[in-house]
This record gives C-alpha cells, structure tokens and sequence, in this order.
C-alpha cells in the first residue's frame, strides 16, 4: 500500500472553560459557523463544540472540549503555540477594527518570514481563555469558501487554517517527521521554520524552537488533525507511522471523521483523520449546530448527557 503526501490540516481541537463565552467569541467575534454541537466520545459530560466554514471542510474546523472547571494550562514545547487562520490581503484593518469593537486582546500586525519571497501580515490574538490565534493576511490560494452568513463581510471573511506553529525544544525530529509527511521546508527566520504541504488549504506548519517545556489545561491546544482521503490512506499512513517507531492508537470513529493518533518526538498529538464522512452525516447542512448530536452508541443515553450539560441556548442565540 502506498501512503499519499499530506495535503494539510483536517482540525485543531483545544480546551476552554466557559462554553456559552466559546460559542460567542468564535461565531459572533470570529464569524465562524457553530456546526456541531455534540460531547467528548471519550468523556460525556463535557461538550464538543465545532466550529468551520458552512459545512465545517477539513481544514477549517476548529474545536474545543470546554470544562466549566480545571486547571490552567501553560502554552510551551510539546504543543501547538499558535493557530493561524487565513484571511484575505488588506483585511487587517478592517480586523484590528472589529478587535476594538468587541475588546479582543490582541497585538499590533506585524511582518513574518520577511527574508522570503512570500511576506504576510500577521494579525496575533487570543480568544477569552488566553489561547493563541494570527490572522494571516495573503492572497496566498486557498480551496475554502468562508461562511458567508455571518456578520463579517465575506471580502473579510476568515478562510479556514492558514497553519500551526508548534513550541519544540528540539526541532531536528519533528522536522524529519513532516518531511516525511510530505511537508517540505520553505523558509526560516531566526528560531522559526516553515514547512508546506502540496495542498490546496491549510497547508503551512511551523516550528518553533523554544526553551520552556508547556503543560496541558484549559487554554492550551490538546491536538492538531492532519488530512487523510479516507480508511485505506489511513491504514497506509498507520503502517508507515508503526515502522518508524510511533505508537500509533488503533483507528477511532469520531462520528464526523476516523482517526488515528500518536505522539510525535517533540511531545505534540498529533491525528491523521479522514476527509470523510463529514459533518452533514447526521444533520441536514441547514441545521448544522442547532441542537445536541450523539452518535448512535451514546444514542440511548441522552438523558442523562443532557441532564449533565450546561445549557448552551437556543440555535438562534448559539448560532
Ligand atoms: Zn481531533
């Protein structure tokens, strides 16, 4: 079986405490679409919120697993830094606007890989729970079709994932491990690398090199998802991950998207998930996020999940 190169990111999945501020800060702040609302398969009583473009496309889908209660994390090595959104040229000013409007904490745009042939304007943020974001202003193509319903303009409209940088100590592995993905190095500037997927979104990841080691909690990125066509490049991609000593999990269905997961050298999750099936598997695209899903082995006990979730409001309040 023969694995085919990494094409880009399928998700990015972080924690939050207050889901109802969740919700807001990223569809009325952000613009993005809510288009699942369903719990962590893996721990009921919190949710799982998804947020993307109108159908949620591999490469924009941001999500979270909010905890009304835990520790703090703190960002540093072994984790995703920094989730980059791409946005057209020229809409930074429109963007820092927005941020004032709505009390965003952010800093002043600033200018990344500047040494290279493919400068962009960098607009840092954080979303109420202290995680970090950049809006990435180019003209750079992209296959994704911004949400067009919300109420940023779409000539504005975020474009799904620009990249990740991941915080490493010791870059040399993870490195060796993109490449091997797929991933080619194009740029470098002082203690940051870039490498980029053949895709045709979502296709840039740094590196980051750092001193201090992160510890995981609320406010830290859990895992970033990687795309994969479907089961058979999945089941390729196990096999050769396997041989080069990862421990790779055993494939899980997430409902919206199998995956598959391992810790690179460096100390980051990483996931290999299908495009497929999506996230209209269960919903009709026009109800995406109105109400609670649960996939059919939870199915039975929704009751008691209900019971044991904080209310989240109505769809047009959620939406
Ligand atoms: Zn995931």
């Amino acid at each position: 079986m023969t694995k085919a190169p990494i094409q880009g990111l399928h998700h990015v999945t972080s924690t939050a405490s207050d889901p109802i501020r969740n919700v807001r800060f990223f569809t009325d702040v952000l613009g993005l679409r809510l288009v699942k609302r369903t719990v962590n398969f893996d721990d009921v009583t919190t949710y799982h919120l998804y947020y993307g473009n109108e159908t949620g496309d591999p490469g924009t889908a941001l999500t979270f697993f909010p905890f009304e209660s835990g520790r703090p994390g703190k960002v540093g090595a072994g984790q995703i830094e920094t989730t980059a959104f791409q946005v057209p040229a020229d809409s930074l000013d429109y963007w820092t606007e927005r941020f004032d409007a709505h009390g965003v904490d952010y800093d002043d745009p600033t200018e990344r890989f500047d040494a290279t042939a493919r400068t962009e304007r960098v607009l840092p943020f954080r979303d109420p729970d202290g995680l970090r974001y950049e809006l990435v202003a180019t003209d750079r193509d992209t296959s994704i079709e911004p949400w067009d319903d919300s109420d940023v303009p779409a000539e504005f409209a975020v474009r799904g994932f620009h990249g990740v940088t991941l915080a490493l100590t010791e870059t040399a592995a993870t490195a060796d491990l993109l490449e091997v993905m797929g991933y080619e190095e194009t740029a470098s500037s002082g203690a940051y690398t870039r490498f980029e997927a053949d895709g045709d979104a979502a296709t840039v990841v740094d590196l980051h090199a750092v001193d201090k080691r992160g510890r995981s909690g609320i406010g830290t990125v859990h895992h970033v998802a990687f795309r994969v066509l479907d089961d058979e490049a999945q089941t390729a991609w196990r096999e050769a991950l396997s041989e080069r000593g990862y421990r790779v999990t055993p494939q899980k269905d997430r409902q919206y998207f199998r995956s598959i997961y391992f810790r690179e050298q460096g100390g980051v999750l990483f996931e290999f998930a299908t495009d497929g099936p999506g996230f209209t598997a269960d919903e009709d695209a026009n109800e995406l996020g109105d109400s609670l899903q649960l996939p059919p082995w939870l199915a039975d006990d929704r009751e008691r999940i209900e019971a044991a979730l904080p209310e989240l409001g109505a769809p047009e309040v959620a939406r």
